[in-house]
């Protein structure tokens, strides 16, 4: 439950893998690549798209073409483009972030405003605003259709771009009911994961305008990420397109129901009605021990949670983890709390410390 990002490729996702029809990507001529390309434009609604490695890089070839060296974006203070990818936006495109604290991870029309710098030579140029949707260290929660019109219709306004880091926006399109065109309705360009819980080995997708790609195509070679027979890994992204988006439902059902169970436990702080979609943060009483090491308690008994700093934990369900999974965690927990694991040597905590 440590993260969405640990599923494993099922046999049939193997063998649409296995039975890719495959060509050269960056010539244009990978047939499945090409496919998969063109589902996403028509989810959401753009003109193109461009399939590469990661979801890091998915941004960062949205950094590069939106912006120009000394321009700053915005974005939520928790936000993984600024906080997550290894200060990317300034080793590779010479990009500030301007960090803004928001509620559970998004922004509203009112935390942006009166951020725009004045065109002045001693200021960075304000061009690109951020938005994560899910939101990750946000609890996983997902943006209104009408905040997000009101941020895309402000920032236009301004001669701004909107991208979305949608690393979990199928989660975002399930817990909400929008479909993938409608939360992207105003904004540029959107990146979306295919290796959470979507179940892929590995995979990301840029979509957005013809010129917005045309200049990611660029990034991507620049960052040494332009693919050749991709299709055997494309294939399995259009598996997950087809096969694995309804039942996220599933996730966000475990997650209520291991939420409500872990909820209960005296000594752990959970509120089980923030909990949006996949993604499970909850705080333990620091009289009881810190998360590090109630993790490390955790993992003796085979239950993976990444401690994020602090008091808080992160649980993560996907198509990895069932129900009866979640009870079983739900029960261990609140077995370990209740044993003490003050004297637990305590695991490093993960990345993902409160913004
Ligand atoms: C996982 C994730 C990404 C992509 O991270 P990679 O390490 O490149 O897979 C981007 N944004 C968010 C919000 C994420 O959770």
């Amino acid at each position: 439950m440590r993260s969405d990002t640990v599923t494993k490729p099922t046999p049939e996702m193997r063998a649409a893998m296995a039975n890719a029809v495959v060509g050269d990507d960056m010539n244009g001529e990978d047939p499945t690549v090409n496919r998969l390309e063109e589902m996403c434009c028509k989810l959401f609604a753009k003109e193109a798209a461009v399939y590469c490695c990661s979801g890091t890089q998915s941004n960062q070839m949205a950094v590069w073409a939106h912006c120009h060296s000394g321009d700053e974006l915005l974005i939520e203070a928790g936000g993984h483009i600024a906080s997550f990818e290894g200060g990317a936006p300034a080793a590779l495109s010479g990009v500030t972030c301007r960090t803004i604290p928001g509620r559970n991870g998004l922004l509203d029309l009112a935390d942006l405003e009166g951020k725009i710098r004045a065109d002045n030579q001693h200021l960075a140029r304000t061009r690109l605003v951020c938005v994560e949707n899910t939101a990750n260290v946000g609890g996983g929660t997902y943006y209104s259709l009408s905040a997000l019109e009101r941020i895309g219709r402000w920032a236009h306004a301004n001669d701004l771009r909107v991208h979305m880091d949608g690393a979990r926006v199928f989660n975002a399109v399930i817990a909400s009911g929008n479909s993938p065109a409608e939360i992207c309705e105003h904004i540029d360009s959107i990146s979306v994961c295919f290796s959470k819980g979507l179940g892929c080995p590995m995979g990301s997708i840029l979509i957005g305008s013809k010129d917005v790609i045309y200049r990611a195509r660029r990034a991507r070679k620049l960052f040494g990420g332009a693919l050749r027979q991709a299709g055997i890994v494309a294939a399995s992204a259009v598996y997950a397109l087809e096969n694995n988006v309804q039942r996220m439902q599933v996730d966000h059902d475990n997650a209520k129901l291991f939420a409500t169970e872990v909820a209960k436990i005296p000594g752990i702080k959970l509120d089980a009605a923030n909990v949006q979609s996949n993604l499970v943060f909850f705080e333990v009483d620091s009289q009881l021990g810190n998360a590090a090491q109630l993790s490390y308690a955790l993992k003796q008994h085979g239950v993976l949670m990444g401690a994020t700093g602090g008091g808080r934990l992160r649980a993560v369900t996907h198509l990895d983890v069932t129900r009866d999974d979640m009870l079983a965690a739900a029960k261990i927990l609140g077995d370990c709390v209740k044993a003490g694991f003050s004297d637990c040597p305590g695991t490093a905590a993960g990345p993902y410390a409160r913004g």
